[in-house]
């Protein structure tokens, strides 16, 4: 089958290199013409385990390729998927200029029928608004199906999850489309993947409602967390026995910095402008955003109460970008975290595997070292801030030697408190008790 993605972000490429991959012929678009000329050398615009060799072989075997021609894309092509950004605007609701641009560009290039699919995290209606653009500039003859496909997949494991995702939705009007999507779809039909076929309106909420309840359990488990610590009890306990009842699952329930990344934040947002705008206040998901945003200003608080005074402090950092295993940098816990202390006046050493080149886009006023260790050197405390495998299981005999103060402050709890109290580290995690116990 002959498909074209529009936009070549984290969703997009995903999805063109994993479709070739199927053994579709696909074309990837994207109006930035640096990341198409990088992209058609073999060079990503960004860092997803796996996606390289993905990309490289369905190039090589001809079934992936890049353009900036989105008029000549959509005309070679049965399907086209819709996978720009849908960043938030100032109001907190999803900016849709550029899904509306896309629209327009498809409507004057129609020729014969096309499944139009949105891919992108949009606003409910937006389908309509979509079907309603390209119903108004295009040419006689060109007829076309709107579907809501949205995208689960996680940034660090984005192959993996496009391969063998939890669900597919198609949300559609079009009996045609739901059979060529399908039909696109078939070697997940044939691993039994479930599919939620519903109407465009339902598929664009079902995203919105699965991330947003995410974020709930994220910022529920956070707020446990600052309650654990007054009763001193463990939430890592409290998680546990909360995550082996089968009706509540253990994802999701770790206690942290707080969510971050380029959908969380910004789907949040939009769901209770969405709802605002229907005259209703999503009360729950108001209050999830609230909690996070505090979330990130205790985080600060904590690093005072463990190093007092912050200025003139020189403080290590550990992972820069907003989960393991991803480069992106997007509303990351870590960016706001350090822009926060180094306004207080402390000094920032830093350190992340594959985010450091983005970091530096953003944090100019910070020491980036070489690895962790050297990182540490001379720091009156290291925060670990991403959960990187390789800062899971540190030398914490060489830290301990080469920092000033021995004070370890666990933002992912990934270490335990007893352990580092055995090994003189002053340990300070989320909602765990304090290391003197
Ligand atoms: P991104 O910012 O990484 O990529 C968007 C791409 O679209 C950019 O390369 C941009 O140059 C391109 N673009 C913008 N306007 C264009 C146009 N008119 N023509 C061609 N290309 C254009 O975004 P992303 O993270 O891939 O997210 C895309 C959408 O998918 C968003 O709505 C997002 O909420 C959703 N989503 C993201 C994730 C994720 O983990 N990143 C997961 C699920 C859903």
């Amino acid at each position: 089958m002959n498909i074209c993605v529009v936009g070549t972000g984290y969703v997009g490429l995903v999805t063109g290199a994993c479709f070739a991959e199927f053994g579709n012929k696909v074309v990837c678009v994207d109006n930035d013409e640096t990341k198409i000329r990088n992209l058609k050398r073999g060079i990503l615009p960004i860092y997803e385990p796996g996606l390289e060799e993905i990309v490289r072989k369905n190039s090589k075997e001809d079934r992936l390729s890049f353009t900036t021609d989105l008029g000549n894309a959509i005309q070679q092509s049965l399907v086209i998927f819709i996978a720009v950004g849908t960043p938030s605007r100032e109001d907190g609701s999803a900016d849709l200029s550029y899904v509306e641009g896309v629209a327009r560009e498809i409507a004057s290039h129609l020729n014969g029928y096309k499944v139009i699919v949105t891919k992108s995290t949009v606003p409910v209606g937006t389908g309509a608004k979509i079907q309603e653009i390209i119903q108004k500039n295009k040419k006689e003859g060109g007829e076309f199906d709107i579907v809501s496909n949205p995208e689960f997949l996680r940034e660090g494991s984005a192959i993996e999850d496009f391969m063998r995702p939890n669900r597919v939705v198609i949300g559609t009007n079009g009996s045609q489309a739901i059979a060529i999507l399908k039909d696109l779809y078939r070697p997940l039909y044939l691993i039994e993947t479930p599919f939620v076929i519903t109407d465009v309106v339902s598929a664009e909420m079902i995203k919105y409602a699965s991330n947003a309840f995410l974020a709930t359990k994220v910022s529920f488990i956070n707020e446990m967390a600052a309650l654990c610590e007054r009763v001193n009890a463990d939430v890592h306990q409290v998680a546990k026995g909360m995550g082996l009842d089968r009706r509540i699952g253990s994802k999701f329930l770790h206690p942290g910095p707080g969510f971050g990344g380029s959908c969380f934040p910004k789907d949040t947002k939009a769901l209770t402008q969405i709802s605002r705008e229907q005259g209703y206040t999503f009360e729950i998901v108001e209050a999830v955003i609230r909690v996070n945003e505090k979330q990130r200003d205790r985080m600060v608080e904590k690093i005072r109460g463990a190093v007092g005074d912050l200025q003139n402090k020189t403080l290590g950092v550990l992972g820069l970008s907003f989960k393991p295993n991803t480069d992106d940098i997007r509303e990351s816990p870590s960016v706001a975290i350090i822009e926060s202390l180094l306004k207080k006046g402390s000094t920032i050493r830093a350190f992340d595997p594959i985010a450091m080149d983005e970091a530096k886009k953003v944090l100019k006023n910070v020491y980036y070292g070489s690895d962790a260790y050297e990182t540490a050197k001379g720091c009156d405390a290291l925060i670990l801030m991403t959960e990187w495998n390789q800062f899971r299981n540190l030398d914490l005999d060489r830290i301990k030697s080469i920092i000033t103060q021995p004070v370890f402050i666990d933002l992912r709890n990934v270490y335990d408190p007893l352990r580092m109290a055995k090994l003189g580290f002053r340990y300070i995690g989320v909602g765990r008790k304090p290391s003197e116990f």
